[in-house]
């Protein structure tokens, strides 16, 4: 575990030394769980936002995108169901004065029992060698099947608890389980209590309730209240989907582990609309091409699971996470919820509107169902910054460099173009025509402020999976040395080479493919 803090705590410092993510507001001592991103940050954030909208609106012919605005109106918050139930169980800490979750500090528990069971995993792997039988060895040890039942009936418990909003019942898990505040030690804890999380603000020319607008704690509502609209304009048939990329608001009770949890934040949000009762097959099918995705990146599936919800969110009739395994363990990085037709159908009921699909093919009108992937743009970042940041040693006693091993199509800069020397004018000469040349397809970067090592270092640490040196030689034979990231490997070209060489690995086609 120590390991794993300070692997967080490295990541942190390296997204703020080479210009990945500012804390807001820093000049005031931050504003707690907001964050700026850098002039790395906005690049990795956008070619993480270019991936999923080609692989959504451009791969997909019966998918298409929106862009909706953050404040609408009143009462689709009443028809979402977030007014009444977008709710965090909340419990303050009276010594403390500390705020937490209820719900988390109870899943922390949890936690802390599949670690002791993970732990005796690894002892035993340890012990038996390649005869381990894991899955025998879970039925069979003693203590594991212990820890198992345990485990299983807080996980009961709590779901029960959440489905049925039963506060009681959250406070007594938690004084059952002996749960102190991580801080303080204490376990002097208030009532557990319900708390919004959407932030409200006024709509200036109207006074009271009436003008009490909220800022979208989800995009999803955008794309609901404008399938008409989509639908009759873009004459899509059903199975059709429709696609944004946008910020949403909550107001998170405990707000920690850096961009994972933030109060402003940004979706990447698809909702799928299909004919009722075919949302099992839909749901499947949405499943496995959102894994597909995250898979085509390189990420080891090792390090990504499914998770079934055990408890549904209020519109949901199926729901699965896809985690991911971050430095403080596995946990969400993408929702797949089968929605039935709860949003059109509120939205039809409230507004008063006729909100329906005349289906051609069946002739018949109905309310869509909908199957929605949504996936938090902060969340993905994170995931892609812990699983590319690498510490290791140079071979032929360089050091040690910090390198991120991102997917080159991910990288924020493609290609840096170092001179030798920077006091030699033809060098210069010839590294800025490379330069001016390859920023035309890449984002690339000059840089002559350093011994060559020193630049090297640095490049890998904002994750450039390509450095040019121009020498003396490529002024005689118009030849660089092309340098991997990776591999460390580094080839002699000619300058007519670089940009074929580059594209073919910094290219998003081959993720889409
Ligand atoms: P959690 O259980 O972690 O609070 P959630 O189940 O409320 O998440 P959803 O409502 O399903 O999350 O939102 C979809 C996605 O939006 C999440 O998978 C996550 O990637 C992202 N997301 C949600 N809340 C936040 C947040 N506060 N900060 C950053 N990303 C978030």
């Amino acid at each position: 575990m120590a390991q794993q803090s300070d692997l967080f705590k490295n990541l942190v410092a390296h997204c703020k030394e080479y210009g990945f993510i500012f804390q807001s507001s820093e000049v005031y001592d931050g504003l707690s769980a907001v964050y700026d991103y850098g002039p790395y940050g906005v690049e990795l954030k956008n070619n993480i936002k270019d991936y999923w909208w080609r692989s959504m609106v451009q791969l997909h012919e019966n998918i298409v995108g929106i862009d909706a605005a953050i404040f609408m109106h009143p009462k689709t918050w009443k028809a979402s169901g977030h007014v009444d139930a977008f709710n965090d169980p909340l419990i303050d800490n009276k010594d403390s004065k500390k705020r937490y979750r209820a719900d988390t500090l109870i899943e922390e528990q949890m936690d802390k029992i599949e670690g002791k069971i993970e732990k005796e995993i690894e002892k035993a792997r340890k012990r038996f060698g390649e005869n381990f039988d894991e899955a025998m060895f879970r039925t069979t040890n003693q203590r594991v099947v212990e820890y198992t039942e345990q485990f299983n009936t807080i996980r009961n418990r709590l779901a029960t608890a959440m489905t049925n909003g039963d506060l009681p019942e959250l406070k007594q898990i938690i004084e059952d389980l002996e749960i102190a505040d991580p801080e303080s030690g204490s376990r002097n804890w208030t009532e557990v209590r319900q708390f919004n999380l959407m932030f409200s603000t006024q709509l200036g020319n109207i006074a009271g309730e009436e003008g009490k607008l909220y800022l979208r704690p989800e995009t999803a509502q955008g794309i609901f209240v404008n399938f008409l609209n989509v639908q009759k304009t873009t004459r899509q048939k059903i199975p059709f989907g429709i696609a944004q990329i946008g910020k949403a608001f909550r107001n998170e009770i405990v707000a920690r582990q850096f961009i994972f949890r933030m109060r402003e934040f940004e979706q990447m949000e698809m909702q799928f609309f299909i004919r009722p009762g075919e949302q099992k097959k839909w749901y499947e099918y949405w499943k496995q091409a959102r894994m597909k995705w995250h898979l085509a990146l390189g990420t080891s599936d090792t390090k990504l699971r499914f998770h079934d919800h055990d408890n549904l969110a209020h519109y949901a009739d199926a729901a699965v996470d896809i985690q991911f395994d971050f430095p403080f363990g596995f946990k969400e990085l993408e929702g797949i919820h089968s929605r039935t037709d709860f949003d059109l159908g509120n939205h039809q009921e409230l507004s008063g509107k006729k909100i329906q699909y005349f289906d051609p093919e069946l002739q018949e009108s109905y309310v869509p169902f909908v199957v929605e992937t949504s996936i938090g743009v902060d969340r993905m970042f994170l995931a892609m910054m812990s699983n590319a940041l690498v510490e290791e040693e140079v071979p032929g006693g360089e050091g040690a460099r910090a390198v991120l091993k991102l997917h080159p199509a991910l990288a924020p800069v493609k290609c840096a173009i170092l001179p030798l020397k920077r006091n030699e004018e033809r060098i210069v000469n010839m590294a800025q025509g490379i330069f001016n040349n390859l920023k035309l397809s890449f984002n690339v970067q000059y840089d002559d402020t350093g011994s060559i090592g020193k630049l090297y270092r640095r490049q890998d640490a904002i994750g450039t999976p390509f450095c040019v040196t121009v020498d003396f030689e490529s002024l005689d034979d118009q030849t660089v040395t092309l340098r991997d990231r990776d591999t460390l490997q580094q080839v002699r070209v000619h300058v007519d080479q670089l940009e074929g060489i580059i594209r073919e690995r910094v290219d998003m086609k081959q993720l889409l493919g």
